[in-house]
C-alpha cells in the first residue's frame, strides 16, 4: 500500500485530498491518532493555501453545469450518494469509531444511516421546494432558490460525517458546488465521502475535500472571495475568526456553535425520565453541542435525585468504544482531556464538590474522564458559565420557576433547553421564556431535519433545516412579470 492510503478495520482509506474529481497530495502531511488507545491511523496532507485556491477553482468550474442541472437528477444523484453510505455503513461506522473514538453502536445503529438520511431528506424536499405566487396589481411574484456558488463547510470532530453531512447534502442539493473541510482529529470519513460521491456519479469539481488544519488551509478557505457561503459548526473562537474573515467578502454565513445547556427538573416530573435524561448526557463522552450539561433541580427533590442519578451512572460502563457493552468511550486528544481536567481541578480548587468522578479514569489510563457530577458551584463560576465539552455536568438548585429560568438563561450560550414537568402549563409558560434554539420537554435530542436548527446569542448564528437550509444556501430571487399589454406607470410604488 502506497503512502497515501491507510488501511484500517480492513478499509482503505486514500489520505490525500480530493479536489476537482482527482486525488491530490500535498508536499506535508499530519499524522492522524486514535482516541481510543493512541495509534496513528494514517499521515494526512497538510492542505495550505495552494490547495484552498486549487479547491475554490475546481468548484468555481463545476459549479455552471451543477446549477444547471435539473432538480430531479440532483435528487437522483443526492439519493445515489445515500445508497452508497448505506451500502459502506459498516466501513463508515468502523473508520469513524477510531478516529473520533465515539461508540461503534452508536455510529451503526444511529449516525450512519442519520448520514444517509441527510442526502436523502434533503433530495426529497429539493422537489417540494416552492413558493406559492402572489398577485401585485396584476403582476405575478415568482419566488426561486437560485444556486449560490462555491460553499466553504468546516467541521468539528465530535460527529464528524454526521455534521459534514448535514451541510453538505442541502448545499449541493440547492445546486451549489462544495469544498469540505473536516477536523484534523477525525479527517478520515470525509475521504471515503468522496469515494462514495465519485462512485454515485457525482460530476468532478461538485464535491471538494481538503485536509489540514484550520489556521492553515481552513483560514485560506474561509478568506477566498469567491466563497458564497461559508457553513461553520465549531467553536466560539474559531467562529469568530471566521465572521472576521467573512466580513472581508461579505460571505453569508451560517455558525452552529458551542452550548452550555440546561436540564431544568421541577418537583412535579417524573423522577425516572430526568434521571435518565441526565445521564444520557454524558453520550459520546459529553462531547455533545446539545448535551445539557447544567442540571437545575428543584430543591425539594434533589437529594432523591442525587441519589438516583448517582445509582444510575454508577452503572455506566466506561472502555474500549468497538465493545457492544460500552456507553462512554475516550475523549478526543489529549489536548482535550487536559482542557476537561483543567476545567474541574479549577472548579474543586474553587468549592465544588465532586458528587461522582472528577477525574480521569486512572484504571484505563489513555483519553479516558470519569463522568463527572460537580456540586456546589456558583452561578458565576467558570464550570457554570463555559463549555467544557468533556462528560462534566454540574449540579444546582432552585426553589421557584422564576429562579429556574433566570439560572437558565444566564449564560452566554443558547443552543438549548430540556425541561422536565408534569405539568403542561409550566413547560409552555418556561419555554416561553427560555432563550434556546431547541427546546424539548420531556424529551431530548428528538431531531427532524424539517425543523429549524441553531442557536441563540454565542450559541450561533442563523438556522439550517428544511426551508431554512435552502434559503441560506441560496440566492433567493423574486420575479415579478407584468400581465400581457401592461404599460408602465409614471409613478412607481414601493
Ligand atoms: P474548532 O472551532 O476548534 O474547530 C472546528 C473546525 O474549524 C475544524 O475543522 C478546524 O480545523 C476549523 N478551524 C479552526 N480554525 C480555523 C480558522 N481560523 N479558519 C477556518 N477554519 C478553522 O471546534 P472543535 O473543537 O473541532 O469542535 C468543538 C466545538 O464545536 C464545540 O464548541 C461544540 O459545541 C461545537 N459544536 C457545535 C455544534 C452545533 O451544531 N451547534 C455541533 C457540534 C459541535
Amino acid at each position: 500500500m502506497s503512502e497515501h492510503f491507510t488501511t484500517l478495520a480492513g478499509v482503505v482509506v486514500d489520505t490525500r485530498h480530493w479536489i476537482g474529481g482527482e486525488r491530490v497530495a500535498s508536499a506535508e502531511t499530519f499524522t492522524d491518532i486514535s482516541p481510543i488507545d493512541g495509534s496513528p491511523l494514517g499521515e494526512i496532507a497538510r492542505g495550505g493555501a495552494v490547495e484552498a485556491e486549487a479547491a475554490v477553482a475546481a468548484a468555481r468550474a463545476a459549479f455552471p453545469e451543477w446549477a444547471a442541472t435539473p432538480r430531479a437528477e440532483r435528487a437522483r444523484i443526492l439519493h445515489a450518494i445515500a445508497d452508497g453510505v448505506e451500502k459502506r455503513l459498516e466501513d463508515l461506522a468502523r473508520v469513524e469509531t477510531l478516529d473520533n473514538g465515539a461508540l461503534l453502536r452508536s455510529h451503526r445503529r444511529g449516525v450512519m444511516p442519520r448520514v444517509a438520511h441527510n442526502f436523502r431528506f434533503f433530495a426529497d424536499w429539493l422537489l417540494k421546494l416552492e413558493h406559492e405566487d402572489f398577485e401585485t396589481r396584476g403582476h405575478t411574484n415568482h419566488v426561486s432558490w437560485d444556486p449560490a456558488g462555491p460553499c466553504v463547510l468546516i467541521t468539528p470532530w465530535n460527529a464528524p460525517l454526521m455534521l459534514a453531512t448535514w451541510k453538505v447534502a442541502p448545499a449541493l442539493a440547492a445546486g451549489n458546488t462544495v469544498i469540505l473541510k473536516p477536523a484534523e482529529w477525525s479527517p478520515l470519513t470525509a475521504s471515503l465521502l468522496a469515494d462514495i460521491a465519485a462512485e454515485a456519479g457525482l460530476l468532478a469539481g461538485v464535491l471538494n475535500v481538503v485536509q489540514g488544519y484550520g489556521a492553515e488551509v481552513g483560514s485560506a478557505l474561509v478568506s477566498h472571495p469567491d466563497v458564497r457561503r461559508i457553513s461553520f459548526t465549531g467553536s466560539v473562537p474559531t467562529a469568530k475568526r471566521i465572521a472576521a474573515a467573512a466580513a472581508a467578502n461579505l460571505t453569508p454565513l451560517s455558525l452552529e456553535l458551542g452550548g452550555k445547556s440546561p436540564l431544568l427538573v421541577f418537583a412535579d416530573a417524573d423522577l425516572d425520565l430526568a434521571v435518565d435524561l441526565a445521564v444520557e448526557q454524558y453520550d459520546n463522552a459529553g462531547q455533545v453541542c446539545l448535551a445539557a450539561t447544567r442540571i437545575l433541580v428543584e430543591s425539594s427533590i434533589v437529594e432523591e435525585f442525587t441519589e438516583r442519578f448517582t445509582a444510575k451512572a454508577a452503572r455506566l460502563v466506561q472502555g474500549d468504544s468497538r465493545d457492544e457493552a460500552t456507553d462512554l468511550g475516550p475523549n478526543i486528544h489529549p489536548r482535550q482531556l487536559e482542557k476537561i481536567d483543567g476545567f474541574v481541578r479549577r472548579a474543586l480548587d474553587a468549592g465544588a464538590r465532586a458528587v461522582i468522578g472528577g477525574e480521569p479514569n486512572a484504571e484505563l489510563g489513555g483519553l479516558f474522564y470519569r463522568p463527572t457530577l460537580l456540586a456546589d458551584v456558583a452561578q458565576d463560576s467558570e464550570v457554570v458559565q463555559e463549555e467544557v465539552f468533556g462528560p462534566v455536568l454540574t449540579l444546582q438548585t432552585f426553589d421557584t420557576e422564576q429562579e429556574a429560568v433566570r439560572l437558565a438563561n444566564d449564560t452566554r450560550f443558547g443552543l438549548a433547553a430540556t425541561l422536565v414537568t408534569g405539568d403542561r402549563e409550566r413547560a409552555e409558560r418556561v419555554t416561553a421564556q427560555l432563550v434556546a434554539g431547541t427546546v424539548w420537554v420531556n424529551c431530548f435530542f428528538v431531531r427532524d431535519l424539517r425543523a429549524p436548527f441553531g442557536g441563540s446569542r454565542h450559541s450561533g448564528v442563523g438556522r439550517e433545516g428544511g426551508n431554512w437550509s435552502f434559503d441560506f444556501y441560496c440566492d433567493v430571487k423574486n420575479t415579478v412579470t407584468a400581465p400581457k399589454g401592461w404599460q408602465q406607470e409614471v409613478t412607481r410604488h414601493g
